[in-house]
């Protein structure tokens, strides 16, 4: 069983509508592989980047509007859910519970009663960045002006009312400088949903040793990312044993309770030797290898998820 933070499966659906099905696809995720996997929650990213889209906010609109087209169509097999609460009882109706996010506030174009309406439509978690600046800040980059600057006034905004309206902060993608303003400024836990360890991969999308430590110690989590280029930019093979030592990584500065997962999907295309959600087993066991024990497993899995989110969703 395990929960996994982040996928972009709703971006392909807008790609390529003749394969806009839940239940099947020949994407990385779907309910038949996600049953096959034993996922007990996907969560769904409506990826809008917003410094591309003209009116992001009505392309997210229309994203949403296709999960809740699905959401009717595979009504005895799959649910969005808001809460962990529905997750278990979904859990035992033997359905699937997919999570709407947002991914680039700039969705938003500083208006922030559009929070309450994505709220409103289900939206329980938001990554405040892509890679391009928005009306909330700058996104991580190799240049350090950028990179070191912090969140702009509209931004604290954001962060202060998805922190009332019980909405996640994720701060992957986001500039180092904005990192720490959402840290000192966030009065709920936040989470880093798709990034790695900067120690063992120098990509700006990664997480320093300070910021891993920074999550732990604020009750936050981190899902490891699937994508090669935020495994090891060299290698073309051992990606899924390199991908584990990330886990190790982490966990050695931040500890156990820290880990979970945020793989991608849909998002990345590459050499990792776990194709798609209905193949996770293959992760567990290279963990296995790597001598993780079954209790530690367990809260990779969901368990430090399923507390994170019964702790900040209201
Ligand atoms: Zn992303």
């Amino acid at each position: 069983m395990y929960i996994d933070l982040h996928c972009d499966t709703l971006w392909k659906f807008m790609e390529d509508k003749g394969q806009r099905n839940l239940l099947h696809n020949s994407f990385s995720v779907d309910i038949e592989r996600l049953r096959k996997g034993n996922s007990l929650l996907q969560l769904f990213a409506c990826f809008v980047p917003s410094a591309q889209i003209e009116d992001g906010y009505e392309y997210g609109m229309k994203m949403i509007a296709i999960m809740e087209d699905q959401e009717k169509l595979w009504k005895n097999q799959f649910s969005i859910v808001t809460s962990m609460e529905e997750v278990w009882k979904n859990h035992g109706l033997d359905k699937q519970n997919g999570m709407l996010t947002v991914e680039d506030g700039g969705m938003l174009c500083g208006r922030l009663e559009r929070l309450d309406d994505l709220y409103k439509k289900r939206i329980r978690l938001m990554t405040l960045l892509w890679n391009d600046e928005n009306c909330i800040g700058y996104p991580n980059s190799t240049d350090p002006g950028i990179m070191n600057k912090g969140l702009k006034p509209f931004g604290f905004e954001v962060v202060q009312r998805m922190n009332e309206l019980g909405m996640i902060v994720d701060v992957s993608h986001l500039s180092d400088g904005g990192f720490w303003d959402v840290i000192k400024h966030s009065k709920e836990p936040v989470l880093a949903s798709h990034s790695n360890s900067r120690n063992l991969c120098n990509h700006p999308r990664n997480l320093t040793d300070e910021m891993v430590k920074a999550l732990a110690n604020h009750g936050g989590i981190i899902g490891v990312n699937f994508y090669h280029r935020f495994i090891d930019d060299a290698l073309e093979e051992g990606l899924l044993d390199r991908l584990t030592e990330h886990i190790v990584h982490m966990r050695n500065q931040g500890g156990i309770d820290l880990i979970a997962l945020g793989t991608d999907f849909d998002g990345i295309t590459g050499p990792l030797e776990i194709p798609d959600c209905g193949q996770m087993e293959l992760l567990w066991m290279a963990l296995r290898r790597k001598g993780f024990s079954e209790a530690d497993i367990e809260k990779i899995q969901y368990k430090n998820a399923a507390r994170f989110l019964n702790e900040v969703l209201k």
